[in-house]
């Protein structure tokens, strides 16, 4: 089967067929650097990148775009208030994305422009706009004329008789309220960059056109970003970049929410969501496997005990291949054999990249190693752990693979903890050595009250956690 995606413009799940053959460009909206990010503002990141490793997989050669918007009226304000200059705003926070999706277990992207470093590339599109009747300055703003795009309002299927004003900027040079602003005038105080039509700054909108352009040509295969930006900012992406002659993105994808109580997850959560907090509290991995383990349309209600429910479903996976690795007696990092991937879970990943299938197809393969392992089957568990690593991998998550593997603070807490439990179990072995069987069992009850589970195994006593 072909991978097929659902495309956001055209409202339909469409085989992918890339510009250039073996080759697939992606541009992803990236952050806007005004404050560090909550665990809602890092799932693009994710879904975007198991998107990208499942390319990858089938042997593209992808280059994959995140930008960085490091001025906005929100950089701007914070910086006032803060007696900072806006580039350390953006700095500071643009670090802690970048680490943020370090933690994660995300690809660096191919490129990652900034916005402020682009201005000459925007302003030679706006007067390609301009010159062709799209654009028009009025008052050191340059505005797009939506009249002057028929398609303007295909992608988020509105009629411009429909919409609203556009409140991005002051309307005073508008000729029509829903007109956009591509450059804003400069204000006392605010930096600015020379133009031709006087000193101001860029627009949001103008950014994305201006380096999705320059990095992957005016026409490119896929546009992704979260499903809030599907207007105005994507619609205004189109209107620029079509308007201006390219054939832009052929594929628009974008990824849902995560939500609290059923709505966006906002800053006004306070810190607690931080990712930086978050995974003081939770394994990275686990995290990550949260995030990536809906489906990338599918709104994820946050919440620590789904993250913690997430957990447990990774270390049943982890146990496995530990369990696995050491039965064949593999040390070190195991090789991963993109051959042993089940076709079930190729199929499901080629259908608009169906996670949840493609999780179901590997706790499966899990139980199947599981129950090789309890019957000492060397050769059925060999075929299942190269078929969950090879999947594990592709979803970033493979235990033996960068970041996770080795010298983190978790392992060293895991090196810990298991020393703590060896010594209690010790301590059970004693009791049962004195035949006192009442304080054997209070010790293994002990350990159950907190999730550990005690097995008698063959080999000896073996415990696992969740
Ligand atoms: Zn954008």
């Amino acid at each position: 089967m072909a991978l097929r995606f659902f495309d956001t413009a055209t409202r339909s799940v469409r085989d992918f067929v890339p510009l250039q053959e073996g080759k697939a460009g992606i541009y992803l909206c990236g952050a806007t650097v005004q404050a560090p990010p909550h665990v809602g503002h890092i799932r693009s990141g994710v879904a975007f990148d198991v998107i990208r490793r499942w390319l990858l997989a089938k042997g593209f050669d992808v280059t994959f775009v995140r930008n960085v918007t490091d001025i906005d009226d929100k950089i701007l304000a914070r910086g006032v208030d803060q007696g900072i200059p806006y580039w350390d705003v953006a700095m500071r926070n643009e670090r802690a994305f970048t680490a943020a999706y370090d933690v994660l277990g995300c690809l660096p992207p191919t490129y990652e422009p900034r916005a402020t470093g682009h201005v000459p590339e925007m302003v030679a599109l706006m007067q390609r706009l301009i010159d062709a009747g799209h654009g028009y300055a009025a008052q050191g703003d340059v505005y797009f004329d939506v009249r002057s795009f028929p398609e303007y309002g295909a992608l988020s299927g509105q009629r411009l008789d429909d919409m609203k004003d556009a409140a991005d900027a002051d309307p005073r040079g508008k000729r029509d309220a829903r007109d956009f602003a591509m450059w804003k005038s400069a204000k006392p105080g605010e930096p600015a960059w020379d133009t031709p039509w006087g000193s101001g700054r860029p627009g949001w909108h103008i950014e994305c056109s201006a380096m999705a352009a320059k990095y992957l040509g005016e026409t490119f295969d896929i546009h992704g970003g979260g499903l809030d930006l599907v207007f105005p900012h994507h619609e205004n992406e189109i209107a620029q970049s079509k308007a201006a002659g390219g054939g832009f993105a052929q594929y628009w994808l974008h990824n849902a929410w995560v939500t609290t109580s059923g709505e966006k997850m906002s800053k006004s959560l306070g810190n607690s969501l931080l990712v930086e907090q978050v995974v003081q509290r939770v394994r990275p991995v686990e995290l990550r496997y949260y995030l990536a383990g809906a489906h990338y349309r599918s709104m994820l209600e946050y919440s620590d005990e789904h993250v913690a429910e997430a957990g447990q479903g990774y270390r049943r996976i982890e146990g496995f291949l530990q369990r696995g690795a050491e039965l064949l007696g593999i040390s070190g990092s195991p090789e991963v054999e993109s051959g042993s991937r089940p076709s079930a879970f190729d199929i499901a990943m080629d259908d608009d990249i169906a996670v949840p299938q493609a999780l179901a197809v590997i706790h499966e393969t899990v139980r199947e190693g599981n129950a090789a392992l309890a019957s000492s089957d060397a050769e059925a568990v060999r075929s299942s752990f190269a078929s969950v690593l090879a999947m594990v991998d592709v979803m970033g998550l493979n235990p033996w693979s960068e970041p996770w593997r080795g010298g983190t603070s978790d392992d060293r807490h895991e090196e810990v903890i298991d020393a703590l439990v060896q010594v209690v179990l010790q301590q059970r072995q004693e009791a049962r050595a004195r035949k006192d069987f009442a304080a054997a069992d209070a010790i293994r009850d002990g350990l159950d009250a907190i999730g550990i589970t005690v097995e008698d195994t063959a080999s000896g006593v073996r415990w696992t956690l969740g």
